[in-house]
């Protein structure tokens, strides 16, 4: 049986008053419930201190793909496990679109991330134009082969996959639970096709617009295992609502 996971994505918001509200009020309330968030780097800090001990890990968005040097504005991989974190985000579709990640720089993060003992949330998923177009597997193939190749599918037994259709990102437009379902069945068949035993294990979340309200019938689907969660995950009573639903 697979856990479900369901991770914040804070995105570049909050504050260290608005931060400590928050952690304040999700850390009680989910005693004993796995969850994450995942904070903007000046932040680690504060979540390393207010979640040490608690059910919650926390992590990072970004880090660089490299493991040191004259790289100004980078993070590395080495510096997110100082402060503590389990987890870091790569290939987000903000990353792609606004930042030029592409697969082969994703893959490269991807491994840092795995290289130092992080587990890395592969984020993948299409545009409404490629969604439109029917392209969708074929892009969520590629964006998962680039990551494959260059690191094997056993590398995905220490990861966890986040499918986020871009069009249902900060938009309120969900995903049916159908719609999510069957491209999350079509990752698990994927890798199921190279290792069963890694794409039984493999928590794929599912993000984009999920909310409280929601949340319960996403997590309901065979192959949604948790949520990347963005806006709601900035909003206590909200946060703390999918992770229960999960
Ligand atoms: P959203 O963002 O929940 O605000 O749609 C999800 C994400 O980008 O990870």
């Amino acid at each position: 049986m697979r856990k479900k996971l369901v991770a914040g994505n804070w995105k570049m918001h909050g504050s260290l008053a608005e931060n400590a509200a928050l952690l304040a009020a999700i850390k009680p309330a989910l005693a004993g419930i796995e969850a994450a968030v995942c904070v903007p780097f000046p932040y680690l800090a504060q979540a390393q201190a207010a979640l040490a001990g608690s059910s919650i890990a926390w992590g990072a968005q970004n880090l660089s793909e490299q493991p040191k040097g004259a790289f100004t504005g980078e993070v590395s991989a080495a510096m997110l496990l100082d402060f503590g974190c389990k987890y870091v985000i790569v290939g987000h579709s903000e990353r792609r679109s606004l930042y030029g990640e592409r697969d082969e720089i994703v893959a490269k993060k991807y491994m840092a991330a795995q290289a130092a003992g992080l587990t890395p949330i592969l984020c993948v998923g299409e545009s409404l134009q490629e969604r439109e177009s029917g392209v969708t597997e074929a892009v969520v193939a590629r964006q998962l082969d680039a990551v494959i190749q260059a690191a094997g599918v056993g590398s995905l037994g220490k990861a966890v996959v986040a499918y986020e259709p871009v069009w249902a990102i900060g938009t309120g437009k969900t995903a049916t639970p159908e719609q999510a379902q069957a491209v999350h069945a079509f990752i698990r068949g994927k890798i199921a096709a190279l290792d069963g035993a890694v794409a039984d294990g493999l928590v794929i979340q599912y993000g984009g617009s999920v909310k409280a309200a929601n949340a319960a019938e996403l997590m309901a689907q065979p192959d949604i295992d948790g949520g990347l969660i963005g806006g709601a995950s900035l909003v206590a009573d909200e946060f703390i609502a999918i992770c229960r639903a999960a």
